[in-house]
């Protein structure tokens, strides 16, 4: 294991920040895969998780089992693990700005388009390794003046010439969920199965370019622009929401760490034998299809069911009770599936996201993550 530290863009002169990337194995040997930890930085979950892999993937690269190269950020945000205000850790936006960390990642396509024009063939392969180069050179040219954007151009540097991204996230409460690429809706499930997701969310693009959809989507638009030359899908990126923000338990982490591991040793990066997959938790679904419930007003939340649960249409998840008026609101589904996220404080804001289920059909259009 080789440990690289990068400086990101001060906060202010006398401070400094900088990012911890892991490295095992060896460049251009095979796959490259990109692990990051808790890009929103209260993620602690996957803090734990990336803890619990960095011995696995040394012991991999000790017994000489490391077919590829895996670059692992074990907290993939310092600025956001920093930010404390009146006594909270925040880490979903940057607080200067309200800056979404895991949005408005930078778009190689353009750029990317441009650098392979006219120089790609018949050969898929080639065009592949072409695009790949040229991803990291886009990437490499990226330019920023503020921390939050510094951030996404240091991790998307790393990441974007990679043939595996496996983002770690975890959400309020929730069980084991994965966001994917549409088309890539095998290998989610693959890894779903892997890490005993209860909800598999596809979609082809959900809005305002979160991280895994810079690293994958980008391929999916690259093949339609230099139709009718041939180009794969040259990366697998998933968002695995690592259940709630309070599951931090160490046999836990170790089991999700190992599944992890039984991935890339199935996609090619590890030497080891595949094993069996588990039986699936869950088919994969439309993101368009995942119903978020909100607070019809402000008032205290008193749910009825709990992540995991499954739902049919109208059933009773939550109340919201105004402390005033006494007025007591049921909030019901309105498609069926999983519950499998939902809200860890119990006061709600008027519209704040109660909770999110699951359905099998594709209902929604536009931007389909929450803010
Ligand atoms: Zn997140």
């Amino acid at each position: 294991m080789r440990t690289d530290t990068l400086e990101l863009l001060a906060p202010a002169p006398g401070l400094s920040a900088w990012l911890t990337v892991h490295r095992f194995g060896k460049p251009d040997a095979g796959p490259k895969a990109f692990i990051q930890a808790a890009l929103h930085a209260d993620e602690v979950p996957a803090l734990l998780v990336a803890h619990h892999l960095r011995p696995l993937l040394q012991a991999a690269e000790a017994e000489g089992r490391l077919r590829g190269e895996v670059l692992l950020v074990p907290a993939a945000n310092p600025p956001g693990l920093g930010q404390q205000l009146l006594g909270q850790h925040h880490g979903r936006f940057q607080l200067a700005d309200g800056v979404n960390f895991n949005r408005f990642v930078p778009d190689l396509t353009d750029a990317v388009a441009a650098a392979v024009a006219g120089s790609l063939g018949d050969d898929a392969g080639a065009n592949a390794a072409a695009v790949r180069r040229a991803l990291a050179e886009a990437a490499a040219a990226l330019r920023a003046t503020e921390p939050a954007a510094d951030l996404k151009r240091r991790l998307l540097q790393l990441a974007a010439d990679a043939d595996i991204v496996l983002d770690l996230h975890c959400d309020s409460e929730a069980v084991m969920h994965l966001y994917a690429l549409t088309p890539q809706a095998d290998m989610a499930a693959e890894l779903g199965a892997l890490l005993g997701a209860q909800a598999v969310l596809l979609a082809t693009e959900s809005g305002d370019s979160p991280f895994d959809e810079a690293c994958s989507a980008t391929w999916l638009k690259l093949a339609q622009r230099v139709a009718p030359r041939p180009l794969p899908l040259g990366c697998f990126a998933v968002t695995v929401e690592l259940r709630g923000q309070a599951d931090t338990g160490h046999a836990q982490a170790a089991a999700d760490a190992a599944a992890l591991m039984a991935f890339l040793a199935r996609r090619g990066v590890v030497d080891a034998a595949p094993g069996a997959l588990p039986a699936a938790r869950c088919q994969p679904t439309p993101l368009a299809g995942s119903e978020p419930l909100e607070a019809p007003h402000a008032g205290v939340v008193v749910f009825h069911r709990a992540p995991g649960d499954r739902l049919e249409v109208g059933e009773h998840v939550a109340d919201v009770v105004c402390p005033l008026s006494g007025q007591v609101t049921p909030v019901h589904t309105g498609t069926a599936g999983v519950l499998y996220a939902r809200m860890a404080t119990r006061w709600a804001a008027p519209g704040a996201p109660l909770a999110k289920v699951a359905g099998a059909t594709a209902t929604r259009s536009g931007k389909l993550l929450s803010a």
